[in-house]
């Protein structure tokens, strides 16, 4: 498994239509999810254990997924060592 950062981005007036999408998939229970929205900057970054990158991007709602992108990456703790690649 790998660790997958999915990026959304999406326009203001798109927020509702992703409000109208939840509950969330029970695949992203106990996932954090980082809105940027309140800023004014529409989107939201998550992370998620997938095989691939389209593995990670269909554990989204469709119209979620639709703004998102998947990077290979990992995600450490602050003050933890980080290992050099
Ligand atoms: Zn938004």
């Amino acid at each position: 498994m790998t660790t997958y950062i999915l990026q959304n981005r999406h326009l203001p007036e798109e927020c509702q239509a992703l409000d109208d999408e939840l509950p969330w998939p029970a695949a992203l229970s106990g996932v954090a999810l980082l809105c940027t929205c309140p800023s004014g900057e529409h989107g939201g970054i998550l992370a998620v254990e997938a095989e691939n990158a389209d593995e990670a991007l269909a554990k989204l709602t469709p119209k979620f997924r639709a703004g998102t992108r998947a990077y290979a990456g990992e995600v450490y703790l602050v003050g933890e060592q980080i290992p050099v690649a």
